[in-house]
């Protein structure tokens, strides 16, 4: 399958090499330039995305993620994953970086106002079968996106038309909810699936 890194700065990073795994892809860590340089797409996990932010810096791969990103490399974020592929993030810390990628303004721990974690319903467009069981662990939402930007996904949360919780811009995809952690491999899937699809 295509060779897919997870990065390995901080986060559940071994859920997501699991779920790749299953899902068809050659799945490892990434926590080096040469791993970086070695893969086809990566996975950026949930965790937390001030801390992989400093981490990122600190060892020498928040240039080069940027640099593979522009260049067109596929990425899947996942909540703080998300938030490190988005343009503007929103409540993050002065100093926080990312990787620049999706045109969008995410919000981090926005559902947190009301409660830290919570499971819903997500359908997702392009994703057959029932609504995601979706898990969300002091999730960002996306408050708005750029031209270029598809919405597949949003959770009713009581606002008019329900947040935003899972994007793609051509190569690059991001939930704000943690698919590797409940066992279906539909978004893991569809990223294995964009992937191999690429020239
Ligand atoms: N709140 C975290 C952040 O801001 C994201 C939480 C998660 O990844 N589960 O990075």
């Amino acid at each position: 399958g295509p060779r897919i890194g997870v990065l390995a700065l901080q986060g559940d990073v071994r859920e997501h090499v699991r779920a790749l795994t299953e899902a068809g892809a050659t799945a490892g860590p990434v926590r080096r330039q040469h791993e970086l340089d070695a893969v086809d797409a990566l996975v950026v996990p949930g965790g937390e995305s001030t801390t992989m932010s400093k981490l990122a810096v600190e060892f020498d791969l928040l240039d080069p993620v940027r640099k593979r990103v522009a260049d067109g490399m596929p990425v899947y974020g996942s909540c703080a994953g998300m938030i490190m592929l988005a343009t503007t993030v929103l409540d993050g810390r002065p100093d926080q970086r990312g990787f620049d990628g999706i045109e969008m303004t995410v919000r981090r721990n926005a559902f947190g106002r009301q409660v830290d974690s919570f499971e819903g319903p997500v359908e997702i467009a392009g994703i057959d079968g029932d609504p995601f069981h979706a898990v969300f662990i002091r999730a960002p939402w996306v408050e708005s996106v750029g031209a270029g930007v598809e919405v597949l996904g949003r959770v009713a949360d009581g606002s008019p038309q329900g947040r935003i919780v899972a994007v793609r811009q051509g190569p690059l995809l991001a939930t704000s909810f943690h698919p590797e952690l409940t066992g279906d491999l539909r978004v893991h899937r569809f990223f294995v699936d964009l992937v191999r699809a690429r020239p």
